[in-house]
Formats: structure tokens, C-alpha cells, sequence
């Protein structure tokens, strides 16, 4: 029966962060380029993307539709400068974040 809405996507894992925050700042770098995303916990309450799959082990994986997937790859793989290690806090802190995603600092 088709009523206008797509069916549901299976979602991929694009990213694996080590903390929830890490993890909502990499779901919030994807949806500034457009790609809807969702912290793997969230998932069992996201009925919107279909999820059928995810169990609570996934905490903080970030996750896409399959078919966004090559999207969101390409906006985590922009080339935004190395890994660096926060002055202030000392956490290491991937390269796709202008600031740190535990202290708030800003990358210089
Ligand atoms: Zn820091």
C-alpha cells in the first residue's frame, strides 16, 4: 500500500564515538550538511527511520539511512584539519571537530 511515505531505511553505522557527546556532535555536523542522523541509542526511539536493528550495545555509533551513507562518509571525510589534542583538557580529539567536544575549546 503506498501512501506517500518511502519505506523504511536500514541504518549504517558511519562513525563510532567513544562518549554521547562526541557522538551528538558528529549527528549535528551531518545534519548541517543535510544528512539526517541519529546516536545509536536513539535509535530505538526513532520510528521515523524504521529502525528495526539497533540494540542499546551501539550506544554511541552514528547512524544513517543506507542510502545516505556515501554522503555522510563524504562530510565526515572533508578534509578539516588532523586529529589534534585539546590544549586545555588534553582529551584527543578527531579531526572533523573545530572544537572540543568535552571542554568546548576551540581548535587554534
Ligand atoms: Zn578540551
Amino acid at each position: 500500500m503506498k501512501d506517500g511515505k518511502k519505506p523504511p531505511s536500514d541504518l549504517v553505522k558511519v562513525y563510532h564515538a567513544r562518549q554521547m557527546v562526541e557522538a551528538q556532535m558528529i549527528k549535528a555536523i551531518l545534519e548541517d550538511g543535510g544528512v539526517p542522523a541519529i546516536v545509536g541509542d536513539e535509535a530505538l526511539d526513532q520510528l521515523a527511520f524504521g529502525a528495526v536493528s539497533v540494540r542499546s550495545g551501539l550506544s554511541y555509533d552514528v547512524l544513517v539511512p543506507a542510502d545516505r551513507v556515501e554522503e555522510a562518509r563524504a562530510i565526515l571525510e572533508r578534509p578539516r584539519g588532523p586529529d589534534w589534542t585539546c590544549p586545555k583538557c588534553g582529551e584527543k580529539i578527531d579531526g572533523v571537530f573545530d572544537a572540543c567536544w568535552k571542554c568546548g575549546h576551540e581548535r587554534e
